[in-house]
């Protein structure tokens, strides 16, 4: 695979992950990377999806029921919201896990995942038919 066409479909992603701040998987990354460059397939977004991963511009994670979603190493600790009825991810910011009280005395808690399921604010109010 020519060196040149990779860079170009890496920063295809690169660009993806700048333009939207939601938690992405990796077939919406191929829909989005297809806008900014022709010649791009699954493979070769799972191939890019590593590099990035590597070099610590994005994280993975593995959110039971939704699978592996990607996104940019740089947020601050937030958790994530899947909406069954657009089947989209969610960042939801700010945790009240943080301020402690969580775990009994004793206990050291040093992380923590929480993965949140339910309707997102634009498929609650609109309307269904
Ligand atoms: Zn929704
Ligand atoms: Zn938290």
């Amino acid at each position: 695979v020519p060196a040149q066409r990779n860079t170009r479909q890496r920063q295809a992603i690169r660009k993806v992950f700048e333009e939207t701040s939601r938690p992405l998987r990796p077939l919406e990354i191929l829909d989005l990377a297809q806008r900014h460059v022709n010649s791009i397939g699954l493979a070769t977004v799972y191939r890019c999806l590593k590099a990035l991963t590597d070099e610590g511009f994005l994280l993975s994670l593995t959110m039971p029921e939704v699978g592996t979603l990607y996104e940019r190493a740089d947020k601050k600790h937030h958790h994530h919201f899947y909406c069954r009825a657009c089947d989209q991810l969610f960042d939801l910011e700010g945790c009240t896990l943080e301020q402690g009280g969580f775990v009994p005395p004793g206990y050291a808690l040093d992380s923590h995942e929480i993965f949140l399921y339910g309707t997102c604010a634009t498929c609650s109010t609109g309307a269904t038919s």
